[in-house]
């Protein structure tokens, strides 16, 4: 792997490299950040898939987000991680300008797409690959076809995103063994999300178990070429008790919270559309866009 790039967060050293792996250091015991390294934005409400679980409501009227005019995204530090999301970035009109712009500042841009939106777009999804405008892939499984799995391995940078809860056995049998990159997420009980949830609770709650119960095997077994969880499915699926992982290793691999609880993660939410940040994006608790990342992630370490 080579490194894209590294500097100085709080008290330690943060590096960044090609296969996405990134490395937190110092000679302490703990690490304080006094910035984001991360954030997910949204850039666009707009969607026509109308995902029952969509927990950001995204509709085939959405609005874009401003994500041209002057902002604090101006005024960020190099290497700063932005994953992009919708509604569809896809069908962002300023998608690709606002890319560019990433590069020349040297952001480290990631964009997540639904699987259909992904088997349409392959021409620009590939441009934006080779270009360097996007480091990371994320792909929102909808069916694991064989096409589908054929198609993502052409994508190094490719990850399979699947939802703890709405993930099924036969879904899981046909990604297995395949080489794959995945991140489960956990089940967002938010917006769109929750409806459904109340819909079915004990359905999604035996996919979450299940799930669960089947992750050790998934280590044991090396049913992924990497695997890797966003903080709810941390919590959704235990996953330090479920993989067995020592404090060793815990200690190792865990990036923080990014305040489910407390937040101790260097990353936020940021939305374009309504030009409102939060801890994460199933919080309730947002707030207008302030002038710089510092002012908006020192007023979220403040909110308890
Ligand atoms: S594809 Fe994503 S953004 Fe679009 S409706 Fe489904 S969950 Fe929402």
């Amino acid at each position: 792997m080579n490194l894209i790039g590294s500097y100085m967060n709080g008290n330690y050293k943060v590096s960044i490299f090609d296969d996405g792996t990134k490395i937190r250091e110092n000679d302490l015991d703990f690490f304080e950040p006094n910035t984001v390294e991360s954030m997910d934005i949204k850039i666009t409400n707009k969607c026509d898939k109308g995902c029952p679980m969509c927990h950001e409501d995204s509709k085939s009227n959405g609005i874009h987000g401003d994500i041209l005019s002057p902002s604090f995204l101006d005024k960020l530090h190099p290497y700063t991680e932005l994953a992009i999301g919708g509604g569809n970035p896809l069908e962002h009109p300023d998608l690709e300008e606002f890319l560019l712009r990433c590069k020349d500042k040297k952001f480290i841009p990631s964009m997540t797409v639904n699987q259909d939106h992904f088997m349409k777009n392959i021409p620009l999804i590939k441009k934006l690959c080779d270009n360097e405008l996007i480091y990371g892939l994320g792909i929102s499984l909808t069916d694991p076809t064989d096409e589908f799995i054929e198609t993502v391995k052409q994508f190094p940078n490719a990850v399979i995103h699947v939802i703890a809860g709405l993930f099924y056995k036969e879904e899981l049998a046909k990604l297995e063994y395949q080489d794959l990159k995945i991140l489960i997420l956990g089940y967002k009980k938010f917006r769109r999300g929750e409806s459904l949830y109340l819909k079915d609770p004990t359905l999604i709650d035996y996919n979450i178990l299940w799930l669960k119960k089947l992750l050790y095997m998934f280590k044991v077994n090396r049913s992924f070429k990497c695997m890797s969880f966003d903080n709810l499915a941390i919590k959704q699926l235990d996953v330090k008790n479920s993989l067995n992982m020592s404090d060793e290793e815990w200690d190792m691999f865990y990036m923080g919270d990014d305040g489910q609880e407390e937040m101790t993660s260097a990353s936020m939410y940021m939305d374009m559309v309504e030009r409102m940040f939060a801890k994460n994006s199933c919080s309730p608790y947002r707030y207008p866009i302030m002038d710089t990342i510092e002012d908006m992630y020192n007023f979220l370490k403040e909110k308890k």
